[in-house]
């Protein structure tokens, strides 16, 4: 699961990057309104955390800019400004949710898996599909009921694939998914996650679509 962070304190970008990151998630970050623009545009996101007060555009303008266009990636907005009007603005700029400076990085993964959950539109945080099971806030999979001790990455590319049974994803595609910028991939990690899960579940848990890329498989 890939985020981006925009945030132009080092201090707070760093620690949060780090904490995001031992969640296991994949996280870029940007330190202005610009390089947010061009990174949303580039990449593909599941969720944004946005900073209001940047370098180069504010953060609303940022947010603005993005929902015109129509895009709709989930957008949670970190900010020291907690005037009640500064919230509102945010959220009828077409901001998801809003944490304010200072704040508990279990209460912000908590927002992050509620924003997740309902992009996806599910009720519950755990994915089920056959006899599989994955929970993002335990990071735990079962698999006919048995506990599967999955890698960060092994793990992240599992959920990729339940979250959209039945399409199919290029080896590019999981790519973005796992790995954030300046992070060293090697030109067959997929392909080696991939051998992974299948060695650990089973065989035809992930279906290889020649030439195209990868599908969820039987999960039963
Ligand atoms: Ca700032």
């Amino acid at each position: 699961m890939r985020l981006l962070l925009v945030e132009d304190d080092p201090m707070i970008g760093s620690s949060l990057r780090q904490g995001l990151r031992s969640e296991g998630f994949a996280v870029d970050w940007v330190q202005d309104g610009r390089s947010a623009e061009l990174a949303v545009e580039a990449n593909p996101y599941a969720l944004v955390l946005l900073d209001l007060g940047l370098p180069e555009k504010d953060g609303l303008a940022v947010l603005h800019h993005w929902r015109q266009c129509g895009l709709t990636v989930p957008v949670l907005i970190l900010t020291a400004r907690d005037a009640v009007p500064d919230r509102v603005k945010g959220l009828d700029s077409g901001a998801d949710d809003y944490l304010v400076k200072p704040f508990d990085l279990t209460e912000l993964l908590a927002r992050i898996r509620a924003l997740l959950r309902r992009q996806t539109g599910r009720a519950q945080d755990f994915i089920e599909n056959g006899a599989l099971r994955l929970d993002p806030v335990t990071h735990t999979v079962d698999y006919r009921g048995q506990p599967v001790l999955l890698s960060a990455r092994e793990f992240a590319l599992l959920r990729a694939l339940l979250e959209t049974p039945g399409a199919v994803l290029s080896r590019e595609q999981l790519e973005d998914r796992l790995y954030g910028w300046g992070e060293e991939v090697e030109s067959n990690a997929v392909e080696v996650h991939i051998h992974h899960l299948r060695r650990k579940l089973s065989t035809g848990i992930i279906r290889t679509v020649r030439g195209i890329g990868y599908r969820l498989g039987e999960t039963i």
